[in-house]
């Protein structure tokens, strides 16, 4: 695949898109307040190398780590009374996991998180830490998510999606508006890019307001199911394969309903960096910034320095988490090798 898998788009947030703006407004309504507004900072060092002002949106600031916890806020306090009293159910060990747990919490929700018995015990920890009950089944992640469906369909708890559901995307919209607001003149955002929540919901909530504005998804050459499913015009399968950027991974669903045609109405662009990249993105971010980043957190970093990306005005680079494991930060900040 080229580096550049898609190019162009319709810059208006046309009708016949399936999120309405109204939904990120009606989502930033409703998590104000118990999520973290993040900060916008600006990186001089970002800015020598490209020569124009270069912002970093702060989202590994959120309480659990990651922007996550926008859209799994969103989507819990969307839910009614009844669903509410029944309670959330996922499989997700990673960052969308973690946010449903604590937005269950927060809300006062009972949540149940299924794992199965091969997921490390510091997983297990970091879920209960934040109050939701673990249930541990089978030895794979087929097996977890075999229990979410029996609970759903036996209990009728609520399953919510990582990423292709309108109240996600609309909660992770929430950043787009906060970068308009911070900086007005901005005209790049590059985003992360795994199954296109993050971006579907930036570009929905940026491109109405500053239909000029350019939105550049970055995903790591391995394995990026939404950059090969603009590609073929369909959402397609890829294999997974071991990457850095590990919260980028997984395919987007065969049966997509959102993400896929936001991001191929909305985004301009999608860009691949290479591991090399991604660790040189990590490293960035620790040196010369002071942020702890993941590999999908460092993508945009990656894409700048690496040359993929050249911005012409303003850009914001969205930081969408920080949760690495210490030892392979400390590895990689110290010049070790992806
Ligand atoms: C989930 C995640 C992404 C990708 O978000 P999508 O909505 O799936 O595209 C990027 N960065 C981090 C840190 C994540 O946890």
């Amino acid at each position: 695949m080229s580096q550049h898998a898609t190019q162009g788009s319709l810059h208006a947030a046309a009708p016949g898109l399936p999120v309405a703006f109204a939904s990120v407004e009606a989502a930033a309504g409703r998590i104000t307040g118990r999520v973290a507004r993040t900060p916008l900072v600006a990186s001089s060092s970002l800015a020598a190398l490209t020569g124009q002002p270069i912002h970093l949106k702060l989202e590994t600031r959120q309480p659990v780590g990651a922007f996550k916890l926008r859209g799994a806020m969103n989507a819990v306090l969307a839910l009614d009374e009844a669903a509410r009293g029944r309670g959330l159910v996922t499989a997700s060990t990673g960052n969308h996991g973690r946010a449903v747990a604590y937005a269950a919490r927060e809300a006062g929700v009972p949540a149940i998180v299924c794992m199965s018995a091969l997921v490390p015990l510091n997983k297990v920890e970091a879920v209960r830490a934040l109050g939701a009950e673990v249930r541990i089944v089978g030895r794979s992640q087929d097996d977890a998510q075999a229990e979410v469906e029996r609970l759903v369909a036996a209990r009728g708890l609520t399953n919510i999606p990582p990423f292709d559901h309108p109240d996600v995307i609309a909660g992770q919209g929430t950043i787009g508006l906060e970068l308009v607001e911070d900086l007005p003149e901005l005209a790049l955002v590059l985003v992360p890019l795994s199954g296109g929540g993050l971006a579907a919901g930036i570009a929905l909530a940026v491109k109405t307001l500053r239909p000029n504005v350019r939105i550049i998804g970055v995903s790591m050459e391995k394995g990026a199911a939404m950059a090969a499913s603009l590609t073929a015009g369909r959402p397609v399968d890829v294999v997974e394969e071991e990457t850095l950027a590990d919260s980028l991974g997984g395919g987007i669903g065969l049966a997509n309903r959102f993400t896929f045609p936001l991001c191929r109405a909305l985004l301009d662009e999608v860009v691949l960096v290479s591991e090399d990249e991604i660790a040189a993105g990590i490293r960035h971010a620790a040196r010369e910034e002071g942020e702890t980043a993941e590999g999908g957190g460092a993508v945009g970093i990656a894409a700048l320095r690496a040359g993929k990306v050249r911005p012409h005005g303003p850009a914001a680079l969205i930081l969408s988490g920080g949760n690495i494991d210490t030892a392979l930060h400390r590895r990689l900040v110290n010049g070790a090798p992806a």
